[in-house]
């Protein structure tokens, strides 16, 4: 059991975690970023542009933000750590790789293709245990991804390693689920390694609307992550917060995070940023307060107890840190 959590800025009580968003991103971007000679990325403009948009957050009492963007995704723990500089907000980030099939975002990089198991968990222990960059700053748990409606062949490789990195070295692993599918595969897997079902979130389970989903994952004793609020019409936020109301109301608000998957910045040309970048960036849900302006407001209406919000926003990441059973 963990009393300690990995922070960009180094390691704090697990009790100083406080009210927490489990997933939301700084910066992101398509692989393949790294190697166009020709961008410009207004580093200083973008760090304070961002630092401003997470401050907002304070006014909710947010103390701590898990970044969990994949390393091939635009993950910058530097950026990370200035951000939490000059916001006083505790940032963890993560190591892992994304997804190889089913979105723009995928690709899952050559590089990576070529390792086994054993090698990929070489990688995740070594920026765990001794950092990442010339800062070395250290990740605080591990990301996972798989793509829509199936497990890839390298995807798998990089949950078994996740999985055996998480064991050995006492880390949590998040997910990210595409489609609201292959959830319980995942857990599958990382059940099959032997970690504890409550040291795994299953993230982006709110994008399948079915409750009995939920519940199905939930039943094994993971968390799942409803942190897609307000990211997009698929479901409807009123399909989100109706599950809630029923989960809240059967007890499962121990097992439950609540986040947006908000993107800070994008790296890209303004000219260059992809239409569907600029859609769903677009809509007016898209900034990180909208889940205590609008969202939690909604769920108190609807009869989800205070004591369960906070169960959810404060307790639940504590807990899950700390490895504590349910
Ligand atoms: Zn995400």
């Amino acid at each position: 059991m963990a009393s300690t959590v990995q922070t960009v800025l180094g390691p704090i009580p697990v009790d100083r975690l406080g009210l927490t968003l489990m997933h939301e991103h700084l910066r992101a971007c398509y692989p393949g970023w790294e190697v166009d000679t020709t961008l410009v990325f207004d580093r200083e403009r973008e760090v304070a542009r961002v630092a401003a948009k997470l401050a907002a957050l304070k006014r909710f009492a947010v103390m701590s933000v898990v970044d969990p963007c994949p390393m091939e995704i635009g993950r910058d723990p530097a950026f990370m750590a200035e951000v939490s500089r000059r916001t006083g907000i505790n940032i963890i980030c993560t190591t892992g790789l994304y997804i190889e099939h089913g979105l723009p975002l995928a690709g899952f990089p050559p590089y990576f293709k070529t390792m086994r198991e054993a090698q990929i968990q070489r990688v995740y222990t070594t920026e765990l245990t001794q950092g990442i960059g010339p800062q070395r700053i250290r990740p605080g748990l591990i990301k996972c991804a798989t793509g829509p409606h199936r497990i890839g062949k390298y995807e798998e490789r990089a949950l078994r390693a996740a999985a055996r990195t998480a064991l050995a070295l006492d880390v949590r692993i998040t997910t990210h689920t595409t489609a609201g599918s292959m959830g319980s595969e995942q857990l599958d897997i990382f059940l099959s390694e032997g970690m504890k079902p409550h040291h795994i979130v299953i993230g982006h389970s709110d994008i399948n609307p079915d409750p009995a989903y939920h519940r199905s994952l939930m039943d094994r004793g993971c968390y799942v992550g409803f942190d897609t609020i307000g990211f997009s019409d698929t479901p409807p936020d009123q399909v989100r917060a109706e599950n809630l109301v029923a989960l809240a109301r059967a007890g499962y608000e121990k097992q439950i995070m609540l986040s947006q998957d908000n993107v800070g910045c994008w790296m890209f040309a303004e000219e260059d940023l992809p239409q569907l970048i600029k859609t769903l960036e677009s809509s007016p849900r898209r900034r990180y307060t909208y889940l205590f302006e609008e969202f939690v407001p909604g769920l108190l209406r609807a009869g989800v107890s205070a004591d369960a919000i906070e169960t959810m926003m404060v307790h639940n990441p504590r807990r899950y840190f700390a490895g504590d059973p349910l």
